[in-house]
């Protein structure tokens, strides 16, 4: 085995894993089952919007010809002919002098061109026939929501690649898209390799812990939107390694095994990349943690060889497979959204290599800081549990210190705010 290894960096490491060609395929769900995926064709509106002209308030409809001269003095009084409430169409368009009782949503009646609100007229009833009084004049379009004010038929609201939220979600629904064409979710397999790995349920035994890298990297494979497929967990021996990934590899578009990555006696992965005949990008990153870390492509798959330590595994995946899946998933941003913070705690290591310390990020009173958030070693397991960023410290770096400002890589969003406040000169 070659124990010498070149680095590259982060950059490279990552342009290299994204510059596989990932063929999207496109399949068709229900629609209630879209959130989160991604549209893989554009969103047509397929009838404008509204559909007909409606009223945006009750009141009543009636012709702004009839209104001309009106006023507090000299009042109208019009003839209601019926009432039509949303959801359905008047029996027939109104003349001179009439009036129709409308709700909001309801379809102008023909004839009519303008609507005043309930809150602006009177009404009284005069020999079994109902009337509206009205005090001013009324313009033509007035409280009219026109057909296709909102969109024309044919417009494209919302282009393929986009993300579908709930607003998209809706505008799915406004035009009858009951089927949607999403790009399919990558099934990502999942080995993890160690002979001293036990499962959840298992009792711990000497030099035994149990696996925890599994059940994480599914965990950080569904946040991605990528569908897991776990495997198991295998001892260190290259024969079952290789049988075992061998065939996982039939039924998966990407293979993340944790693991036998490094150079020791029973790193099995680098033998096993070797005899699979896979292409290596490569297998050693200027980074910690994870400078282990290795990326092979077998068959058009990616196979990502993280390493066995927890830290390192995980962030490993962050950085390597999460924008691999946006890519699959069509995104055309497929990277964590970066931000800028105010670092909260001294970080005294230095950094030979950039390093991606696992942190939590605060946003309270609009500002942002960020904090590591425990034992800064790539064997530690307990800092991620409230891990939401990864914070940048650049390689070739002394330590940093509180009040620095950072880069931060954003991971999850669930964390809420204590208050809602208004900030004072905003707006
Ligand atoms: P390795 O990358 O195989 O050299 O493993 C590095 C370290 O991570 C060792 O201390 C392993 O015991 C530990 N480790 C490996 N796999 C797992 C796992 N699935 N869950 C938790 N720890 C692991
Ligand atoms: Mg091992």
């Amino acid at each position: 085995m070659n124990l010498h290894r070149t680095p590259i960096t982060v950059p490279d490491a990552i342009e290299k894993v994204m510059h596989i060609n990932i063929h999207k395929e496109k399949e068709n769900i229900s629609l209630s089952d879209t959130h989160g995926r991604v549209l893989a064709e554009d969103l047509l509106a397929t009838h404008p919007v509204p559909p007909f002209p409606k009223s945006p308030y009750d009141g009543f409809a009636l012709r702004s010809a009839d209104t001309v001269n009106l006023s507090r003095e000299d009042p109208g009084e019009f003839h209601v002919i019926e009432t039509v409430p949303a959801g359905h169409r008047a029996s027939r368009p109104i003349k001179e002098g009439e009036a129709i009782r409308i709700m909001t949503g309801a379809e102008i009646p023909r004839g009519a061109d303008c609507v005043a609100m309930f809150e602006i007229c009177g009404t009284h009833h005069k020999e079994g026939k109902d009337y509206m009084t009205l005090k001013r004049p009324m313009t033509s379009g007035q409280n009219v929501i026109e057909e296709g004010s909102e969109t024309e038929e044919g417009v494209v609201l919302v282009s393929a690649g986009t993300l579908i939220n709930p607003g998209v979600k809706a505008l799915l629904a406004t035009f009858g898209y009951n089927s949607v064409a999403v790009f399919r979710k990558p099934k990502i397999g999942v080995f993890a390799t160690g002979t001293e790995l036990l499962d959840v349920h298992e009792e711990l035994a000497p030099g035994k812990i149990r696996n925890s890298n599994a059940p994480m990297i599914v965990s950080q494979i569904e946040r991605a939107g990528g569908e897991p497929l776990y495997f198991g967990k295998l001892d260190d021996n290259f024969d079952l390694c290789y049988q075992a990934f061998t065939d996982a590899l039939e039924d998966v578009d990407f293979l993340i095994t944790t693991g036998g990555v490094s150079v020791g006696d029973y790193d099995l992965m680098p033998d096993i990349y070797e005899k699979l005949g896979a292409d290596v990008l490569f297998n050693k990153v200027g980074m910690r943690p994870g400078s282990v870390t290795t990326v092979a492509s077998f068959n058009g798959k990616l196979l990502f060889g993280l390493s066995g330590n927890p830290s390192a595994c995980y962030v490993g995946f962050e950085l390597f497979t999460y924008p691999v899946i946006q890519s699959f998933l069509g995104r055309t941003r497929p990277f964590h959204k970066r931000i800028e913070a105010v670092l909260g705690h001294d970080f005294e290591k230095a950094n030979p290599f950039t390093r991606f310390v696992r942190g939590f990020v605060d946003f309270t009173g609009g500002k942002v800081h960020v904090y590591p958030t425990g034992i800064d070693k790539s064997a530690v397991v307990t800092s991620l549990a409230s891990t939401n960023v990864l914070i940048i410290l650049r390689g070739g770096t002394k330590g940093y210190e509180k009040g620095d400002s950072v880069e931060a890589i954003l991971l999850d969003e669930s964390q809420g705010q204590e208050t809602f406040e208004i900030m004072e000169g905003s707006g």
